[in-house]
């Protein structure tokens, strides 16, 4: 079963690369080229091919004719939902192999697979030029790439970008963050689960606290305009730390969002239904010490539920993907390592622009393909729901 629906996608694939390539003045017939070169333009679930639920659960993606004509002025969903925010993780390698993110044996992708900086200049540039507003660079750990400071300078740059943010570990954060900040990166979330420097270590496996407290004060001295830090809580691990971590974000003024657990990915080390700590308990023990009060949120900003924290400058966010869906007001697409479109972060379905980057298709012909993927962003992602789809790729490949 699982090589038919393959077999059915890379046709499929064919025939989104020849579409859209029909108007490209450049080229007249690059398709073959582009097809014999290559891998075709879906997903790799087959890749995931020892998993069953990779197959099983595939949604087939493809683009017709018909669609690949129209390009509406902007990047808006069937849903009415107006897409402003791309999330573009540019490794998925890292330094950790956190317990909810990885497996401790990674295989990572080739380099030659990876986006080089030019290819996700070239494509950041595309999507502002469609609507897209805010980029947070993401990973793998974006701060492994070594051209990741030219990377934030060159995407700072594009004219009609209002925000470029970055979600990091923080391990490089000593040395980068003021490079970062002179890049233009404006804002800067910092991952960190506990301040138990041996629970740090169990939950990150290769990762080491001190290093990364020394990040965090690098940061809050190079001027980012806001810095967050992202606890993903896991019951029984470190529940007892969202206290202790609230504290430490008050006393230097920065900002704290703690995240449910999403299950992306097979891993062996956690069982995510006995680990959830839904976001109500969490609030539940703030709201026994704090006032909050509700952020008003902008088109352009992420899931987080927000509040002020009375009489702090700290906001307190709260990433509920479990218990709160909050798909309705999705304003965001993603962009993988190897330069997949993935239109949603619970769906398996993707458009390989890596292949079209890389078969010279013009800039009209990207935009349509682009424009044309968004009638295949689904409703709302099913972490919620056991018996529906689950998602195959591992965290690192989209970058949360
Ligand atoms: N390496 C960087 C970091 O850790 O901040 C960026 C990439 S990481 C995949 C992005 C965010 O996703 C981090 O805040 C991480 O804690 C979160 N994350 C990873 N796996 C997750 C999971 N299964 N559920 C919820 N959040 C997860
Ligand atoms: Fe690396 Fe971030 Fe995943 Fe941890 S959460 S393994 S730091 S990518």
């Amino acid at each position: 079963m699982g090589s038919k629906i393959h077999q059915s996608t890379h046709k499929l694939a064919i025939a989104v690369v020849n579409d859209a390539s029909i108007d490209c003045p450049k080229n007249e017939d690059k398709t073959p080229a582009t097809i014999a070169n290559s891998r075709p333009g879906i997903t790799d679930v087959v890749k995931f091919n020892q998993c069953k639920l990779g197959i099983a659960y595939y949604l087939p993606f493809f683009v017709t004719l018909p669609t690949m004509k129209y390009q509406p002025p902007s990047l808006v969903d069937t849903f009415d939902r107006r897409i402003r925010y791309l999330r573009m993780s540019v490794t998925d390698r890292c330094d950790f192999r956190c317990q909810y993110c990885m497996t401790e044996e990674m295989r990572f992708l080739p380099r030659k697979s990876v986006l080089s900086a030019a290819e996700i200049v070239r494509l950041a540039t595309l999507f502002v030029e469609l609507g897209v507003e805010k980029i947070r660079l993401t990973g793998g750990e974006p701060l492994v790439r070594p051209d990741i400071v030219s990377i934030a300078r060159d995407l700072s740059a594009i004219d009609g970008l209002n925000e470029l943010v970055m979600t990091t570990n923080g391990s490089q954060l000593s040395t980068l963050a003021k490079p970062l900040v002179d890049a233009g990166v404006s804002r800067v979330n910092v991952s960190l689960d506990t301040l138990c420097s041996d629970q740090f270590s169990e939950l990150s496996r290769t990762g080491n606290l001190t290093t990364v407290l020394a990040g965090i004060d690098a940061a809050i001295a190079a001027g980012f305009k806001r810095i967050r830090l992202n606890t993903v809580l896991l019951s029984g691990q470190n529940e007892a730390q969202i206290e202790p971590l609230i504290n430490f974000a008050l006393d230097r003024g920065i900002d704290i969002a703690f995240i449910e657990e999403m299950p992306m990915g097979h891993i062996t080390q956690t069982d995510r239904e006995l680990s959830l700590v839904p976001s109500s308990q969490v609030l539940d023990i703030v709201k026994s010490r704090f006032t909050l009060t509700p952020v008003a949120g902008s088109p352009n900003d992420g899931p987080a539920r927000r509040y002020a924290v009375e009489g702090t400058g700290t906001e307190l966010g709260v990433i509920s993907p479990i218990t709160h869906n909050f798909c309705d007001s999705c304003n965001r697409l993603r962009i993988t390592p190897d330069g997949r479109l993935v239109l949603c972060l619970g769906h398996e379905n993707s458009l390989d622009l890596r292949q079209m980057l890389r078969s010279d298709m013009d800039a009209t012909s990207l935009k349509r393909a682009i424009v044309a993927a968004l009638a295949y962003k689904p409703e709302r992602h099913v972490f919620d729901q056991p018996d529906e789809p689950q998602v195959v790729r591992l965290m690192n490949v989209t970058g949360g």
